[in-house]
């Protein structure tokens, strides 16, 4: 069968490309392993603000104009709702924190987003002695929500083989892949840290992050805000709540650890002040390269080979932007900015 892509992953990079290309009317198939799960795993906040700092996210108003419109289409042709407009309160731990805050929010690139006032805290279950910063317009994503739509939507096309990639039966010929009974023009690996199997790519400088997360049932918390603090909580409706998430750089494994369930919960019993229950916990590993900027474009050999990675701690934002790039690179020769291609390495 010829086609004109293959994909080898379906977390939010795979599925941002397969997008991008059915929107172009190129044929594909997508390849998929359940062998990772940072992206169904993920909070899916979109924000252009860190939170630590006051400071700008790189690109970030750049990577939303694409990434909002990109999300409502989707919603619209796969008939879910995913995107859910939600605004974060980060907790002030001092007033020297209220006070930087302003001083943010005078930036110009703020402007939609930092409401410049100390919001009192009302809520008397939460530990904000100096009130909140409020950041609207941003939102969340429910890429679990998301991915078993577009997968199913693939699965109904006969577009998506649940298998593992076998790249020792990859043939790389003349300017086109076969595998197994399927001739491709390219191939794009979107395996997130699945690419450290990859014997064409396993060489890009990552410093991936495991992440852990726990859901609680907490009747009788009751705000509909995302609360900042060391940690983030999220509100997910019927009192259920994401609590969020750790960094671990040296435990490479999907298992959930009594470690970082213990940590979250620390942390959450030093914000509110109600009885909860956990009731899930669950691991993925970020795809974060070592400079901290995505990571994409051919192979320096095989021309026919790309990668779509490194979304770091931000996917949801940036891989509509990314996914268009790749394209225009691919397809009509776009020269893809230093910053995010693979070239700026020596690989
Ligand atoms: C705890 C946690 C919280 C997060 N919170 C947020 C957040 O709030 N906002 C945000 O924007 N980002 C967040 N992220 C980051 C976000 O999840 C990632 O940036 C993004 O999901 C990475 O997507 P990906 O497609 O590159 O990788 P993945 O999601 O890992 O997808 C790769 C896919 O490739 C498949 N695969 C790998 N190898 C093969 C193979 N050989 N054959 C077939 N299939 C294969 C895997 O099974 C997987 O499905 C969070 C991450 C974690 C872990």
């Amino acid at each position: 069968m010829n086609v004109d892509y293959i994909i080898v992953g379906l977390g939010l990079a795979g599925l941002a490309f397969a997008e991008v290309l059915e929107r172009n009317d190129k044929s594909f198939v997508v390849f998929e392993d359940d062998s990772q799960n940072s992206s169904l795993v993920a909070g899916g906040v979109y924000n252009p603000v860190i939170l630590k700092r006051f400071t700008p996210v790189w690109d970030a108003l750049d990577q939303l104009k694409v990434a909002i419109p990109f999300y409502k289409s989707l919603e619209e042709k796969l008939s879910v709702q995913f995107d859910y407009p939600i605004d974060i309160y980060r907790i002030f731990t001092s007033v020297e924190e209220q006070n930087n805050w302003f001083n943010a929010c005078d930036k110009p690139f703020f402007e939609a987003y930092m409401i410049a006032e100390v919001v009192k805290n009302t809520n008397s279950h939460i530990h904000a002695p100096f009130g909140y910063g409020r950041i609207t317009n941003t939102g969340k994503i429910d890429t679990k929500a998301l991915l078993e739509a577009y997968r199913s939507y693939l699965v109904g096309k006969g577009q998506l083989i649940n298998e593992s990639f076998d790249y020792s039966l990859l043939e790389l010929q003349n300017e086109a892949v076969s595998y197994k009974n399927f001739k491709a023009k390219q191939l794009v690996f979107c395996e997130g840290y699945g690419v450290v199997k990859n014997p064409y790519f396993k060489n890009i400088p990552l410093k991936e992050a495991k992440g852990e997360l726990l859901t609680i049932h907490a009747p009788d918390l009751k705000f509909d805000f995302i609360v900042k603090s060391s940690i983030f909580i999220m509100p997910l409706g019927n009192d259920y709540y994401k609590i969020g998430a750790t960094f671990n750089w040296t435990d490479k494994t999907l298992n959930p650890t009594e470690e970082a369930k213990e940590e979250l919960l620390s942390k959450l019993d030093k914000i509110i002040s109600v009885p909860y229950k956990v009731v899930e916990q669950s691991a993925g590993i970020r795809p974060t390269v070592k400079d901290r900027r995505p990571i994409l474009g051919r192979h320096s050999q095989y021309k026919q080979l790309s990668i779509l990675n490194g979304l770091g701690t931000r996917g949801v934002m940036l891989v509509p932007k990314l996914a268009k790039q790749l394209y225009s690179h691919l397809e009509e020769n776009q020269i893809l900015d230093t910053i995010i291609a693979i070239d700026r390495f020596e690989l």
